[in-house]
């Protein structure tokens, strides 16, 4: 089954900015210069998707921005997911897609720790890569390339 990138993603954002209760500010950023209708599980991008962007809203204040960014390159297709939220320290940065691991400054907002390591598996699956960046304090990007089997 194929999957549009682009109207994917638009659904998605929009889902969730209906569940934020206009807390957070969503944007779409797409640098996609055409449609691609991908061979991904569909099941499994929402996966990676979702969990990231509810990472993004949990760590972030309220009025803060969601910026969710696909773009395209040799490689496959990038998704960037950011956020002007906590940050993520350092020394928890080479832990965070162990199961359970959680970051020393999540203070008193909850979690299971599961999600990445759940985005982890998904990536391995499609053998793609996920990298970070991030800034106590200031924010997080968080990257996934997925190769791209296109139609
Ligand atoms: P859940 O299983 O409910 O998703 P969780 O959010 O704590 O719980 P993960 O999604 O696996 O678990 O994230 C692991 C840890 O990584 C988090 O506890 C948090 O410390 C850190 N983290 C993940 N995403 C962000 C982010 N966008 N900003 C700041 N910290 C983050
Ligand atoms: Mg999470």
């Amino acid at each position: 089954v194929t999957l549009n990138i682009r109207d994917f993603c638009a659904d998605l954002m929009d889902e969730l900015q209906l569940i934020d209760n206009a807390q957070h500010q969503f944007v779409l950023s797409d640098r996609l210069t055409q449609s691609h209708e991908v061979l991904l599980d569909e099941r499994l991008l929402r996966i990676i998707l979702s969990n990231l962007l509810s990472n993004a809203i949990k760590y972030s204040k309220e009025w803060k921005e969601i910026e969710l960014e696909i773009s395209r390159d040799e490689q496959g297709i990038c998704f960037q997911v950011k956020d002007g939220g906590i940050g993520i320290p350092e020394a928890d940065r080479k832990h965070l897609f162990q199961m359970f691991h959680r970051a020393q400054n999540v203070g008193e907002i909850s979690g299971t720790g599961l999600g990445l390591a759940i985005v982890k598996r998904a990536v391995d699956l499609h053998k793609g890569e996920i990298s970070l960046e991030s800034q106590e304090g200031v924010g997080t990007i968080f990257r996934v390339r997925l190769p791209l089997n296109e139609q």
